[in-house]
């Protein structure tokens, strides 16, 4: 659709809740003032694609009210067809935590789904990787540009003999020296990484390099029973950098030749363990994008998988809606636990969660963290809650999980890798480029126009939901299917195309010396 078209539309605002006192424009590149809507409403002034308008006169201190929830008060009287921005809206507190209702509407289990599948590459462990790659670790920063020379030339002279193998990732970070490694908080980049190599799509292979005199030791990345994964640099044994070099390369080797017997076999969707994130987020995010991934990870629950979100300071100005959907008082009380840390992590930094939006989220239309977190929670679907995860867990349970992580987008990733994910979903309504190497990203819009614009960067459009031309079951659906192709190799995301793949980043609240 053109712009010429656009213009000429019906225009059109999205109503969420019966008690909603705002809506959203949806018309692509929003309305003039004197714009006329079906209902008789009429803008007062040009509102931006995905702002608010009044839909009744708010006087002041009064509530606005989307998604059924209070998102802020008026700073002052705001009249029916005005633009209700941002700078209108007085952000009310954050949830108190030891207010929160905790199990009260644990959801009925949703009824099961059978019968869906996908192609896969089976662990001794039985968990299923989604992709056949040689992830290799690092116990310290110093070694990085020795590792990446070494998978230069492990993906030119070795790669093509094993043609099973999708890839060589370093695991490469910024960790590992210079570190308060004893500190009570470096338990999460500590855990993070050894939980990173045991990922189900790196099938079990370990392999460590280290330089030798580093705090973190390299035996720290060694599961008990696994012998000869490391290759340090300093061992005495080599002469010189091409030694080094030549050991990593026999090493890597090794592996391969095991990884190239791995071929991809039929396995039901419960061995799916599958990330959802967002970045960039808009006021359709909460809207079309996360309703439809909502939709779809409800799918996927009932199917029996592993599904995680994220993102703590995205869902805790929503945390009471959360903790009434956990599943038992153990899980709702780690939810607030996890809420509670992020808290004081944020005080000792000096920050509050008013910190997360982006100037991007207030453009596309999102005026404070409480908006964004309501948009945010809804692609939890709408199963009970069923396990709570610290920072770089791993998963061991299946259903809806909250894997607490920061909302950064190439941490959380990292994180959700941790804890075993092997397949992300990632919403975006300002549009990223974002990916992964280690694991597929699949990218969804929440409009169409970003999708029609960014034809070769998104995978999957959820704007149809917004002008009415799909349901969000529709495309949940669709969705669904996507996420088995993708996971079964059948389609390549956009990020997996051009090779194009953010670094892994360590979350470490821990101080540096
Ligand atoms: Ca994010």
């Amino acid at each position: 659709m053109d712009q010429d078209v656009a213009a000429k539309e019906q225009p059109r605002y999205i109503k969420l809740n019966a008690r909603d006192n705002v809506a959203i424009v949806v018309n692509d590149f929003g309305l003039p003032a004197g714009s006329r809507f079906a209902c008789g409403l009429t803008l007062r002034a040009f509102v931006p694609q995905g702002h608010k308008t009044a839909l009744v006169d708010i006087g002041q201190d009064q509530p606005i009210i989307r998604y059924g929830e209070v998102i802020g008060h008026a700073l002052a009287p705001i009249l029916a067809g005005e633009w209700v921005d941002e700078a209108r809206i007085r952000m009310p507190e954050a949830p108190d935590l030891d207010k929160l209702e905790i199990s009260t509407a644990v959801p009925a289990p949703l009824p099961p789904l059978e019968g869906f599948t996908f192609e896969g590459f089976r662990n001794t462990d039985g968990s299923v990787g989604t992709k056949n790659i040689l992830g290799i670790s690092s116990s310290v920063q110093c070694v990085k540009g020795t590792m990446e020379y070494a998978v230069k030339r492990i993906r030119t002279e070795l790669l093509p003999k094993y043609p099973n193998v999708d890839d060589v990732v370093p695991l490469t970070h910024a960790y590992g020296c210079g570190v308060a490694i004893n500190a009570p908080d470096a338990v999460i980049p500590i855990r993070t990484l050894q939980n990173l190599a045991l990922n189900p799509n790196f099938g079990g292979e370990i392999l460590v390099i280290s330089l030798g005199c580093e705090k973190l030791a390299p035996e720290r990345l060694v599961p008990e029973g696994i012998s000869d994964a490391i290759v340090r640099m300093q061992d005495e044994a080599f002469d010189g950098f091409g030694a080094i070099v030549d050991a990593i390369m026999t090493q890597a080797e090794a592996r391969l030749k095991i990884l190239n017997k791995r071929t991809r076999e039929t396995c039901p969707a419960a061995d799916l363990v599958i990330g959802l994130q967002c970045g960039g987020s808009d006021a359709f995010s909460g809207v079309t994008a996360n309703p439809a991934l909502g939709f779809a990870a409800d799918l996927l629950v009932r199917a029996g998988a592993t599904v995680m979100f994220s993102e703590v300071t995205e869902v805790r100005d929503a945390i009471q809606l959360l903790t009434r959907r956990a599943i038992n008082e153990d899980v709702g009380r780690a939810l607030v636990r996890e809420m509670a840390w992020y808290d004081s992590y944020l005080a000792r930094g000096g920050a509050d969660r008013s910190a997360n939006t982006t100037p991007g989220n207030k453009k596309g239309g999102l005026a404070n963290i409480v908006e964004k977190s309501l948009g945010s929670i809804v692609k939890s679907g709408s199963s009970a809650i069923t396990g709570v995860l610290s920072p770089g867990q791993k998963a061991t349970q299946k259903g809806m999980l909250f894997a607490a992580t920061p909302a950064s987008d190439f941490i959380c990733g990292t994180l959700q890798l941790a804890s075993g994910m092997t397949l992300q979903v990632f919403t975006t309504g300002r549009g990223t480029p974002y990916g992964l190497a280690a694991a597929p990203v699949i990218k969804v819009a929440t409009r169409t126009e970003l999708a029609r614009r960014w034809k070769d960067l998104i995978d999957f459009d959820a704007g149809g939901i917004a002008t009415g031309k799909k349901t969000i079951e529709e495309t949940g659906w669709e969705l669904f299917r996507l996420i088995l192709d993708v996971a079964s190799g059948r389609t390549k995301p956009w990020s997996d195309r051009w090779g194009i793949h953010n670094d892994l980043t360590l979350f470490n609240p821990a101080p540096v010396t």
